[in-house]
């Protein structure tokens, strides 16, 4: 038990400092309230992060993307200046590996001056990884998405690639790169519904809609301006901070202890955490409720999904592409780390050059070695990119994130608590909580925003902070 007299006393706790903390420590200290933000490691962003790896000699992290629907977090950035560190594209390079008979074959998919939702159609047409037959199949699929997506999340999405007779290729060259890329596991794990939004929102509502942010400053670094604004704003930080315990105090107070023993007091408490990180402070509850009992049980439902991403620094000129989709290959993403940080005004002129490569849902690699995972990697590059064979590695890296997102698996709506779920002054954030949104900076972003919603009208202070979603354009007006 700590102190009283040397406990903080504030009006909020958040305890998490992702995306999630973040939105809703900048919503709720702009508004007044006197605001803790309590993070147990020593920067921001979560899993969002960058840090100096020290045998590398290099600043790395497993790239993030954003689109342009992703209207909260667009805000976000905006409100602390960090936007300034987006890069944004209108096109999305798919690349096919050179085979025995063929080159490298690239198709471009990006809008055009046709109305939406259209926009992408020419190109489209014109793509060389898809067949007539694959184009035909794909355009009477997303017919399903014009007007919006499914309410509910009973079907894989695999039963609905089956449902509108997708080809293998159009699965293999379109459905897979963007879903397996946009929600992070299979298709029989990922529900029609979130796979519908991705499509609806990002290729059909606008164009602006599906354009592709790619920060080009490392996370921690980028997400710190968040930080600083959040501390202008009255937030007070305190990193290096793991929660241990919280316990309810008969005067309506939350109360909850540190490990380093320091202690903090408020009505209101944020869990702004992953679902097993609020699993485990819940379960720290003496007698707890039945909603957290409930939430508790609702928790089994949640399951992670993996990335892996490889960093290789070649001692000459690869390619002259930012990014794109590798097709037919295990990595479904390279990011040209040289040339997306060039962006930033100051950074020092490269010879060689720094490719970052992403694999979605990597439960395999989780289970290879290093030297294995590397082979393979660099084979399957060397297809698209033939300089390879010539090039010399100066040196190499791998991250995986055994628990970078939880699966949108069929049916996990029902548990996906609101932010006020658990009641007497308790709030529950994060990307896993009811967003309507799949596990990404966006979900994350609004989960925070509603959280900081609820406590504002609990206090007697209804107000709004979601920022409104992106308006339909050109046609799809009219549907
Ligand atoms: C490799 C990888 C790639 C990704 N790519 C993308 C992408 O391209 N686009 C996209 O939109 N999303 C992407 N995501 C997902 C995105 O990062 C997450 O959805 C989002 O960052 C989740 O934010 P959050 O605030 O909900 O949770 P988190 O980021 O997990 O934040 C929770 C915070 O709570 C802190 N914490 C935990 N326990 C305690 C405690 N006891 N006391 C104090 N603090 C505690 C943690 O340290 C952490 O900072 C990716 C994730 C990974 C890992």
């Amino acid at each position: 038990m700590s102190n009283p007299s040397t406990t903080a006393s504030y009006d909020v706790l958040i305890i998490g400092a992702g995306l999630a903390g973040l939105s809703a420590a900048v919503a709720l200290s702009a508004s007044g309230a006197r605001v803790a933000l309590l993070e147990r490691k020593p920067y921001v962003g979560g899993r969002a992060y960058s840090y100096a790896h020290p045998a590398l000699d290099e600043v790395i992290d497993s790239q993030h993307v954003l689109l342009g629907c992703c209207t909260n977090l667009i805000d976000l950035c905006k409100l602390s200046g960090a936007d300034r560190h987006i890069r944004w594209y209108d096109n999305i390079t798919f690349l096919e590996p050179a085979t025995d008979t063929a080159p490298t074959r690239r198709s471009d998919i990006g809008p055009s001056i046709l109305p939406s939702p259209g926009h992408a159609s020419l190109s489209f047409l014109r793509a060389s990884m898809l067949s007539l037959a694959d184009k035909s199949r794909i355009a009477i699929g997303l017919l399903e998405f014009l007007r919006g997506y499914p309410d509910t999340d009973e079907e894989p999405f695999s039963a609905w690639l089956q449902r509108t007779c997708q080809t293998d290729r159009a699965i293999r060259h379109f459905w897979e790169p963007v879903i397996v890329g946009a929600l992070n596991d299979a298709f029989d794990r990922c529900s029609t519904r979130y796979a519908g939004q991705v499509f609806h929102e990002s290729f059909m509502k606008s164009a602006q809609g599906g354009r592709l942010g790619i920060p080009t400053q490392p996370l921690s670094q980028f997400y710190s301006s968040v930080a600083h604004f959040a501390e202008q704003q009255g937030t007070a930080l305190h990193l290096r901070t793991s929660i241990d315990t919280i316990e309810r105090w008969n005067n309506n107070q939350w109360h909850v202890i540190a490990s380093d023993g320091s202690a903090y007091l408020a009505p209101y408490l944020l869990l702004a955490l992953p679902f097993e990180q609020t699993a485990r402070l819940l379960s720290t509850l003496p007698r707890s409720s039945p909603q957290c009992a409930s939430i508790l049980a609702d928790m089994a439902h949640f399951r992670h999904a993996p990335i892996t991403t490889i960093h290789l620094w070649f001692d000459r000129h690869i390619t002259d592409l930012d990014h794109a989709a590798l097709l037919d290959t295990r990595i479904q993403w390279m990011f040209n780390k040289s040339r997306i940080r060039r962006y930033e005004p100051g950074s020092p002129a490269q010879e060689g050059q720094y490719l970052e490569l992403v694999i979605s849902a990597s439960f395999t690699e989780l289970h290879q070695g290093r030297e294995q995972i590397l082979h393979a990697a660099i084979a399957e590059l060397t297809r698209f990119f033939p300089r390879i064979r010539d090039a010399g590695i100066l040196k190499s890296g791998i991250l995986k994130e055994a628990r970078a997102t939880f699966s949108v698996v069929p049916n996990l709506d029902r548990y996906r608590p609101p932010a006020d779920a658990p009641g007497n002054g308790l709030y529950l954030a994060g990307d896993w909580t009811r967003t309507g949104w799949p596990s990404t900076m966006e979900g994350a972003v609004r989960s925070g925003r509603l959280a900081a919603q609820a406590i504002a009208a609990a206090a007697g202070n209804p107000t709004t902070y979601l920022s409104a979603d992106l308006p339909a354009a050109g046609l799809m007006r009219l549907l």
